[in-house]
C-alpha cells in the first residue's frame, strides 16, 4: 500500500454512508463542511473556537450522540446526521429556540436573512409546540450604530467569540445559568453605547439572528432577494464556508 492510500485510510471516516477525507486536528464538523455534506448548526462559525452549546449538530456514531461541531474526527467513524429521527430532534430544539425568546418573524427586520428563521423552514417546522415564555427583556439602544434586543438573542455566543477572538475587545459576554442566562455587555454601565464595539467589528455583524443590529438601516433587501429567499441554509451554509458571509456583505 502506496504513502498516499494509508493516509487516506487513516484519515477517512463515513459520515451518511459517504466515505469523508479529514485532516488531523478537524472536527466532524470542520471535515463534513470541507466535504460539502451539510450537517445543521447555529452556533458554529468557521474560524472561531466551537462552543457546542445550540446542540443542532448532534450526530450519532458507535451508538452515542455527540455534538459535531467539538468533536475530533477520527478514522473509521460510522457517523449518522442526516436521519429522520435526529431532524425531528433539531426540529425540537429549534422550536424551543422560538419559544424560549420574542421571535416574531413578521415584525423582525432580520426576516429572510434569519438563521434560525431559515434552520425551521430547513427542518420543516411550521408551528412552534411548545407553550412561548414571552420574555420581556430590554432592548439596549444606547450605542449610535448598533442595537442590541436581546428578546431575540437565541445565546449561541457567536458575539462574545468575535470580540474576544477576532475583534480583540470582549465586548460580550453569557452571564446567569439556565433559564437566567443572558448576554451581558462589558462596560460598567452594562450600556453597548459605552462600549468600544464598532459598526464594522465581527462582533457587530455575526448575529445569526436579529437581537445584534445596525440603526439606520432596515429592509434593505426586497422580498425575494434575502438571503434565505433565494436559497435554503444547507446550500448558503456549503457555499460560504470559511468564512461564512454577514449581512455586512449584503449592504
Ligand atoms: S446576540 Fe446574537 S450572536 Fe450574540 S449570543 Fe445572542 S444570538 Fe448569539
Amino acid at each position: 500500500m502506496g504513502y498516499h492510500a494509508m493516509a487516506i485510510n487513516q484519515n477517512t471516516l463515513t459520515i451518511d454512508g459517504k466515505d469523508v477525507y479529514f485532516e488531523q486536528g478537524q472536527t466532524i464538523m470542520d471535515a463534513a463542511l470541507a466535504a460539502k455534506i451539510y450537517i445543521p448548526h447555529l452556533c458554529h462559525y468557521p474560524g472561531l473556537p466551537p462552543s457546542g452549546n445550540c446542540r443542532l449538530c448532534v450526530v450519532e456514531t458507535n451508538g452515542k450522540s455527540v455534538a459535531a461541531c467539538i468533536t475530533q474526527a477520527q478514522a473509521g467513524l460510522r457517523i449518522h446526521s442526516n436521519t429522520p429521527e435526529l431532524n425531528a430532534v433539531r426540529k425540537t430544539i429549534t422550536q424551543m429556540l422560538f419559544v424560549e425568546g420574542n421571535h416574531i418573524c413578521p415584525a423582525c427586520e432580520k426576516s429572510g436573512n434569519c438563521k434560525l428563521q431559515a434552520m425551521g423552514y430547513y427542518l420543516g417546522m411550521h408551528e412552534e409546540h411548545f407553550h412561548h415564555f414571552n420574555p420581556r427583556r430590554a432592548l439596549d439602544a444606547s450605542h449610535p450604530a448598533i442595537f442590541l434586543d436581546r428578546s431575540r438573542c437565541i445565546l449561541c455566543d457567536l458575539c462574545v467569540r468575535a470580540s474576544r477572538e477576532v475583534d480583540g475587545k470582549n465586548v460580550f459576554a453569557i452571564a446567569g445559568r439556565g433559564a437566567d442566562a443572558h448576554l451581558i455587555v462589558n462596560t460598567d454601565s452594562g450600556k453597548l453605547g459605552d462600549s468600544n464595539l464598532d459598526r464594522d467589528d465581527l462582533a457587530a455583524n455575526i448575529c445569526p439572528v436579529g437581537a445584534i443590529m445596525h440603526k439606520q438601516r432596515g429592509y434593505v433587501s426586497p422580498i425575494g432577494q434575502r438571503i434565505y429567499d433565494q436559497q435554503p441554509i444547507n446550500e448558503i451554509a456549503l457555499g460560504e464556508h470559511v468564512p461564512e458571509s454577514t449581512e455586512r456583505d449584503h449592504d
